[in-house]
């Protein structure tokens, strides 16, 4: 059976460019970045053309403000235990100010600094999930050392009032962290223009492989390391490069600059095939993505009358693969926290299927979803019908 892959906010394949891109570094260019004989070289010019390409990515003015570290999840950490670490240490402040639908990395990351002396704000969202900058202007203290928002949201797509939120962290002069992991490549990312300090980017979501990211660190920001050890990345993150996944990213983001606008067309373009696909042959459905800002690319949709992961399960044996809330908390019958904050009832919050579409994604795979969903769908409402 054909599979049809429609969860590319978990992640996306490798794209055959970054592959061929890979390869030389997989076999012959071995060399460690840090030696400096012809071999390490060779792996030093490659990790060097890599920081160029994403630097142009994301709107860096220099190529020396990028830090490879090891996976989207390491630059989130990176960047909000290195810079409140520092600033609680210089007495500046204890409070840190996020969202209540940021990614895991970020959240979890924030539960942990809790009981270690930080205060944090959770900023509630609206019912599409964004942060409201009147709340977030009110939530500022004398203490706030950092303000982290996300982008785009993994779950449901929508976009937060980045522009906003760095006017204001820029006015009261705190420094701005944004998860921008699911945003880049399909919305122009210009951290110069927005007032970034610091943004996190992960390989693995742009076609490149897992287990490299990116931190940006605007100059003049200061913070801790989280990994100890020798000099690499200007002293900033430690270990040996991972040369063959930092030259897939490079070319990844390359390739994501070059064809952003395309891409974004195309994934909106797609994404409203399918919408208006259900709108007609389904009932009794919501959509949690904002309507007026919403990224390409991601329809989450809560179903009535029908429970999730039994659905995805359904799915999966007709080989359509997608994913419910969020894929770290399949498995869990627990609501996802992002939905949680969207206020969905439990009812509704069950019934939650993301659908996350990408570069190899068709017309005729949509179609194929509109015309298996609805009878899938229908026979759960059947055998579940009196029971919810
Ligand atoms: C996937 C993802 C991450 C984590 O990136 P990894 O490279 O998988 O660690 C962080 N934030 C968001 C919004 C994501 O979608």
């Amino acid at each position: 059976m054909e599979r049809i892959y429609l969860d590319y906010n978990a992640t996306t394949p490798l794209r055959p460019e970054v592959r061929d891109a890979m390869m030389p570094y997989l076999t012959e260019a071995f060399g460690n970045g840090s030696s400096i004989h012809a071999y390490g070289r060779e792996a030093r010019t490659a990790i060097d053309t890599a920081r160029e390409q994403v630097a142009a990515l994301i709107g860096a003015k220099s190529p020396s403000e990028i830090v490879f570290t090891g996976s989207g999840t390491e630059a989130d950490n990176h960047a909000i235990k290195g810079l409140t670490e520092l600033q609680k240490s210089r007495g500046e402040g204890n409070h840190i100010i996020t969202s209540a639908v940021e990614h895991h990395a970020v959240l979890h990351t924030c539960h942990y600094l809790e009981p270690r002396g930080f205060e944090i704000t959770y900023l509630p969202v609206d019912r599409y999930g964004r942060v409201s900058v009147e709340q977030l202007r009110n939530a500022i203290r004398d203490t706030t050392v950092l303000i982290s928002i996300m982008h785009v949201n993994n779950e449901n797509g929508t976009i937060q009032p980045l522009a906003e939120i760095c006017e204001i962290a820029q006015e009261h002069e705190i420094p701005l962290h944004t998860d921008a992991v699911q945003s880049v490549g399909k919305l122009a990312m210009d951290v110069q223009g927005f007032g970034v300090n610091l943004l996190s980017l992960s390989g693995h979501k742009i076609y490149a492989p897992k287990g490299i990211g990116v931190l940006y660190i605007r100059r003049g920001t200061r913070l801790a390391n989280l990994v100890h050890g020798g000099a690499q990345e200007r002293n900033r993150r430690a270990g040996s490069e991972n040369v063959p996944a930092i030259v897939g990213l490079g070319v990844a983001a390359e390739l994501a600059k070059q064809e952003q606008d395309t891409y974004a067309q195309r994934l909106a373009a797609l994404t409203h095939r399918l919408r208006e696909g259900l709108d007609t042959h389904i009932e009794r459905l919501h959509y949690n993505g904002h309507p007026d800002h919403c990224a390409p690319g991601t329809l989450n949709v809560s179903l009535e009358n029908v429970e999730g992961e039994s659905l995805i399960l359904r799915l999966d044996m007709e080989g359509i693969c997608v994913s419910t809330g969020s894929a770290c908390t399949s498995g869990s019958m627990e609501p996802s926290h992002v939905l949680a904050a969207l206020g969905l009832p439990p009812r509704l919050a069950q019934g939650t299927v993301r659908f996350s579409l990408g570069r190899n994604t068709t017309e005729a795979e949509i179609d194929t979803v509109i015309a298996t969903l609805p009878k899938v769908i229908q026979q759960m409402r059947t055998l579940y019908r009196g029971r919810f």
